[in-house]
């Protein structure tokens, strides 16, 4: 428990304070106009029914944390007199730590990230994705109370009337046995949330699908025959004028005496009957579970209902699979793609409310790994086992056969359906902007579903415009006498689609594939052919487009032109690259640097430098083995040539060669290790191009100097003694 919030321990009551983002959203919820307040009972069943699920799985390993008989339900009981909602469950409850961590003094990430999204126009209704649902009550209550008993503390009470404080006490009031129950002290003017009427409208609409009986307490009325005495009584107060009214405080029930039966008897046509007010649970959501129903007698509506009710999710769901297997193994399921993934898909381990695994209709556990792989994560749904064993533990889970092709079949019908949606194109896309780092994620992970899931992508390519097109589009459009399909990977769309890479290739009338997401390069690791086609990177070496003999020949003969200076310069560029070579990739730029075939691209190189706390170790060997392509017809490379021909220890070329060198690694995405060297000789050749004469001694020693060094400490001259001053 945070010391540093306690405020005060006056005896057994102790204050906190809540934590300052968690206030701030309290505030929002209390001070925002907002009319749709009825979600709030929707997020405090979804509490409860966690609170239950939770019970119910440490059960399964532990029977005795739930005595033998104890019912597991979410009662709602009103109360206009008091003005108070209360709402019972008997889930696992909270500890007094539970109730200062959970309810009050831990931010979660999601409380910002809520609150960011209200700002940005998001709907309060929204709440329960982000994990802040409890505060919610504070829509319609002004005071709220939360009593709570878990197996493992004494009861305890938490209060709070919002306003930066909480208070927590011991709680000797009627023993809960285990769960919690909250009492809302409902506003004035939001007393409609306390007519049964709205309450079960209100439950039918965003909780029916809740998998525990949810009780509403609700007031009856009935006949009751009054006994003579009380028919007595009753004429009496007809004569003294009190028509027809009864006196429901008193009990009047009263057994007619045995011994008075024949009379009895002859009076019974004259018996009258009074109202009586009577209480009793009625269960709001006996739906039968939506899984188990046959799909074609289910609407698209229902389906939303369940989907929503089951994610926290405020809209639809974009597709849905309702399948059952049977045979060897049977189980149904239930399986529902998102239409946005999460605000915390990729940063969070925790998932919850992913897949949920029941046992012939009885919950087992939520968020069950085993049942999905990682690249599926944002796939909702449910499944129920005919063949697991009722009293299964996460542990037991990994090892379990069944586990394993339960796991199969949800793989082949998530695909399944991402083909279908696929058929749609407008839907797909929506579909592809969330979840295509999932599907590239799939092709690193899955090698089996490999081949399915590459069908599932979509790129941008030269010839796509502005649509993406998948791989079989590419191939119908291949040209005859081409083998390999072309790519490109780098940050952007733009980026790739202006390199010089992408020149010859798409001027030879080849279409290149831009993959411009970080996974892409992991992508084309994995994936290395698509349809029989090999994959070729158009920045890495050995790039052989198709030539006709005319091309061929010509290639020969620039090989045999330049192969003199292509040894000069990788004597000047020495480690730097691996070799120098005549490109035929080249249009319009006089050299470009490609990378070996199985070392990483400048991209990856890129991606790699970015990732912080990586092993440096690794970069030495798996950085990119660069080579050289020059352009033979480009004029800078003939003139260099006829130049070094002329003279190969000429100082000239060597700097040109170097200022090449630099500025190819720039323009094939690559970083400048000592971009201070390079802005030096940029630097010499504005003077050149100026007519500044380059042995001035004052000049360009010093600044060739400065370039080159690190500023000595100390070294600052003017400089440094101002910054003094200033301190
Ligand atoms: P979320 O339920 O999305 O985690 P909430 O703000 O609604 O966020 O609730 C915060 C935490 O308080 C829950 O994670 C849970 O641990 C606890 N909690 C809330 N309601 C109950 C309940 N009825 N029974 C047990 N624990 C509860």
């Amino acid at each position: 428990m945070p010391e540093d919030v306690q405020m005060q321990d006056a005896g057994e009551v102790e204050t906190f304070a809540f934590q300052a983002e968690i206030a701030q959203l309290m505030s929002l919820i209390i001070n925002t106009f907002y009319s749709n307040k009825e979600i709030f009972l929707r997020e405090l069943i979804s509490n409860s029914s966690d609170a239950l699920d939770k019970i119910r799985y440490e059960s399964l390993t532990d029977p005795s944390k739930l005595e033998s008989g104890q019912e597991l339900y979410i009662k709602i009981v009103p109360n206009k007199n008091d003005r108070t909602l209360t709402i019972i469950d008997t889930g696992i409850g909270m500890t007094k730590a539970d109730l200062v961590n959970n309810l009050g003094t831990i931010a979660k990430s999601g409380t910002k990230a809520f609150m960011e999204a209200l700002q940005a126009g998001a709907d309060i209704s929204m709440i329960g994705q982000f994990g802040v649902g409890f505060y919610s009550a504070y829509l319609v209550a002004d005071k709220v109370t939360v009593t709570s008993k878990h197996n493992d503390d004494e009861q305890y009470l938490w209060e709070s009337s919002a306003g930066g404080s909480f208070t927590i006490r011991p709680d000797p009031g009627e023993p809960l046995g285990r769960g919690t129950k909250i009492v809302l002290h409902i506003k004035e003017d939001q007393t409609e949330f306390l007519e049964e009427r709205k309450i079960k409208e209100v439950v039918k609409k965003h909780s029916q699908f809740i998998g525990y009986p949810i009780k509403l307490l609700v007031e009856k009325e009935r006949d009751k025959e009054l006994s003579d005495d009380e028919a007595e009584e009753e004429k009496e107060k007809k004569e003294g004028g009190e028509e027809g009214e009864t006196d429901e405080s008193k009990p009047k029930i009263e057994d007619v005496g045995e011994d008075e039966e024949e009379e009895d008897k002859d009076k019974k046509k004259k018996k009258r009957t009074v109202k009586e007010k009577y209480t009793e649970d009625e269960e709001l959501n006996k739906t039968k579970p939506i899984w188990t129903r046959n799909p074609d007698d289910i609407s698209q509506e229902e389906y939303g209902e369940f989907y929503k009710s089951l994610t926290n999710d405020w809209e639809d769901h974009l597709a849905v699979k309702h399948f059952s297997v049977e045979g060897q193994l049977e189980f149904r399921a239930l399986l529902f793609v998102p239409r946005r993934a999460p605000f915390d898909l990729f940063e969070n381990k925790k998932r919850k409310n992913n897949i949920k695994l029941y046992v012939r209709r009885v919950f087992i556990m939520d968020n069950c790994e085993d049942l999905i792989p990682e690249y599926l994560n944002f796939i909702k749904g449910v499944v129920d086992s005919e063949d697991l064993p009722l009293n299964i533990s996460r542990e037991m889970l990994q090892q379990n056969k069944i586990l394993k092709v339960i796991r199969k079949n949800l793989v082949k019908k998530c695909l399944e359906l991402f083909e279908e949606l696929a058929e749609d194109s407008e839907n797909y896309k929506k579909f592809y902007e969330q979840f295509s780092k999932n599907l590239k994620l799939g092709i690193h992970e899955d090698s089996s579903n490999r081949k399915k899931i590459s069908e599932l992508l979509r790129y941008s390519t030269s010839a796509s415009g502005d649509e993406a097109c998948s791989l079989k589009d590419y191939v119908a459009r291949m040209k005859g006498n081409q083998k390999h399909i072309y790519y490109i990977t780098g940050e952007s769309k733009e980026q790739v689609a202006n390199s010089s890479f992408v020149e010859r290739v798409k001027k030879r009338g080849f279409e290149v594939v831009y993959m411009v997401e970080p996974i892409d390069e992991y992508v084309v690791q994995q994936m290395k052919e698509y349809d029989g086609k090999q994959l070729v990177s158009v920045t890495k070496e050995g790039l052989e487009l198709p030539e006709d003999e005319v091309e061929k020949k010509k290639r020969e003969e620039d090989k045999a032109r330049f192969e003199s200076l292509c040894k000069v310069m990788k004597d000047i560029l020495d480690k730097k690259v691996e070799k120098v070579v005549v490109s035929n990739r080249l249009v319009e730029s006089p050299c470009c640097i490609v990378t070996s075939q199985y070392g990483w691209t400048a991209n990856m190189e890129r991606i790699m430098k970015a990732q912080a706390l990586r092993d440096t170790s690794t970069m030495g060997y798996m950085a990119a083995k660069k080579h050289l392509e020059i352009n033979p017809d480009h004029p800078v490379m003939e003139t260099l040539r006829q130049k070094a021909e002329a003279d190969k220890h000429d100082k000239a070329v060597k700097d040109l060669v170097m200022l090449l060198f630099e500025t190819a690694l720039l323009s094939s995405g690559f970083a400048l290790e000592e971009p201070q060297v390079h802005a030096a000789r940029i630097y010499r050749m504005i003077k050149l191009g100026l007519g500044i004469d380059e042995e001035d001694p004052q000049i360009s020693e010093e600044t060739a100097a400065d370039a080159e060094m690190p500023p000595l400490e100390g070294d600052g001259g003017e400089d440094a003694s101002r910054m003094e001053e200033v301190d």
